[in-house]
C-alpha cells in the first residue's frame, strides 16, 4: 500500500490541482488524528499548526481527502458529517447511541461475508460500504 502522501499527490496531479503547502499541512494534521472528526474540529487542529489556513481551505481539502480515499465521510445521524482516516486502519462499522452520541466500532465477519454474497447476487463486486446501526447504548439504557 502506498503512503497517504503519495496517494494524495497522485490524486492532485490527476485532477490538475497543485500540491500546495496548505493542502499538505491539512493532510498531515488529519493523519495525526484518531477517531471521527468534523471539519470544524479539524480546522481547530489545523489552525494550531498554521493559523493562516482558512476554514474553507480545510473543508475543501478534507473533501479531496475523502475523494482520494484517504478519508471516509461518516453520517452518524446528528446532521454533522465526520471524517475518519482509512489509512492503516482495518475496516470497521459503527454502532451509534442516539441519546449520548457514543460511537462503538464493530466488525463482524459474517455480516461482511453476507454483504459480499448479497451484492454478488446482483452481479456487484463490492468496493466499500458503510454500516451504521443507531440505537441506545448500555449506559443510556440504564437511565
Ligand atoms: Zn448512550
Ligand atoms: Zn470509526
Amino acid at each position: 500500500m502506498s503512503s497517504p502522501q503519495t496517494t494524495f499527490l497522485e490524486f492532485l496531479n490527476k485532477n490538475n490541482m497543485a500540491a500546495t503547502e496548505q493542502r499538505r499541512i491539512v493532510l498531515e494534521v488529519f493523519l495525526g488524528t484518531k477517531g471521527h472528526h468534523s471539519c470544524e474540529e479539524l480546522y481547530v487542529h489545523v489552525s494550531k499548526r498554521d493559523p493562516s489556513i482558512s476554514p474553507a481551505t480545510v473543508y475543501r481539502t478534507i473533501k479531496l481527502l475523502a475523494e482520494s480515499g484517504i478519508a471516509e465521510s461518516l453520517d452518524f445521524g446528528d446532521g454533522v458529517t465526520r471524517f475518519e482516516c482509512r489509512h492503516n486502519r482495518d475496516h470497521h462499522d459503527h454502532l451509534v447511541c442516539i441519546r449520548c452520541n457514543r460511537r462503538i466500532e464493530v466488525m463482524e465477519d459474517r455480516i461482511e461475508y453476507l454483504q459480499e454474497k448479497l451484492a454478488s447476487k446482483y452481479g456487484f463486486s463490492v468496493k466499500r460500504h458503510k454500516m451504521v446501526l443507531y440505537g441506545i447504548c448500555p449506559d443510556c439504557r440504564k437511565q
